[in-house]
């Protein structure tokens, strides 16, 4: 596997790996890799001749006050991971390489960066659509992998790639989780032995809606208040939103149907986490 950090060479490999006839098949992480991330690379490498897997804690993603300075990071650890996962490039730029001093340019994807996560981390999603349009830039994939688990997000890159013609398939790969269903986070480290227990009440609320849709159940009001009720299982959770909506706008839905996203963001003490569930009636 070689470790590339600058951002020119990235992109000359990737020109020349192109030339060859190769396909490049990319994994944006932010790193502290744990089995969620682990899924994206096997998934590439199934599909795609080269895989590159880039790390960067993006700072234009973080609001002031959120937690980008003690953010995770083991870059020894995650390089052994992906040298064991079959990675041939690790793309690892620096901050000051991806935003120079006189940076101007941003990419946003209106209206839906404004929903759900959004409406709380004002700016969040233009910072990761820069940096995930830069990064494509520089890696040129023919194929990019992102997690269900961040279902906004993953909604906003395809509006992104269809809205700028980027010739780039988009693959969605499902949410890895704990035993107990906690989804996988880079972030779970933060959590104590109090808040680690309460945590798989979110999956919990998430199943419990899943079987009464299965039932027939159409209401979104009567599924969030039964998502609401598991989550006040356990003092220590506290719900930031949770919304059903349209998965295609990411507009809330009275009713179910079509492709609906059941999101939630909660609070545990200080550590923020998200999940979902999506739905085809
Ligand atoms: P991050 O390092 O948190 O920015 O995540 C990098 C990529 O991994 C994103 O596409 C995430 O959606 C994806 N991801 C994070 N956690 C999981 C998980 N538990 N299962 C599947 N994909 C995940």
């Amino acid at each position: 596997m070689r470790l590339v950090k600058n951002p020119a060479e990235m992109q000359q490999e990737a020109t020349s790996l192109k030339l060859q006839g190769k396909t490049i098949g990319f994994v944006p992480t932010m790193g502290y890799l744990h089995k969620g991330h682990l899924a994206l690379v096997q998934k590439a490498r199934e599909e795609c001749n080269i895989v590159v897997v880039s790390i960067f804690v993006n700072p234009t993603q973080f609001s002031p006050g959120e937690d980008f300075e003690r953010y995770p990071r083991d870059l020894r650890r995650d390089q052994a991971l992906l040298l064991e996962s079959g990675v041939d490039y690790l793309f690892y730029p620096e901050a000051a390489a991806i935003y120079p001093s006189n940076y101007k340019t941003f990419a946003e994807v209106k209206t839906l960066q404004d929903k759900l996560c959004g409406a709380f981390r004002p700016g969040h999603f233009k910072g990761v659509c820069t940096i995930v349009l830069k990064l494509f830039n520089l890696v040129m994939p023919n194929r990019a992998y992102f997690g269900i688990k961040d279902a906004q997000q993953l909604r906003i890159i395809e509006k992104m790639v269809e809205d700028f013609n980027l010739n780039i398939i988009i693959v969605p790969v499902p949410t890895v989780r704990e035993a107990d269903g906690l989804a996988m986070s880079s972030r779970n480290i933060y959590l104590t032995p109090q808040e680690r227990q309460a945590a798989p009440l979110i999956y919990q609320g998430l199943l419990a809606a899943k079987t009464i849709i299965e039932q027939g159940e159409r209401r979104a009001a009567v599924i969030q208040e039964l998502i609401m009720q598991k989550l006040q299982n356990s003092p220590l959770l506290k719900p930031q939103y949770l919304s059903i909506v349209s998965y295609e706008t990411l507009e809330d839905l009275e009713y179910l149907q079509g492709k609906v996203l059941i999101a939630l963001a909660a609070f545990l003490g200080k550590t923020r986490l998200i999940d979902n569930l999506i739905v085809e009636i």
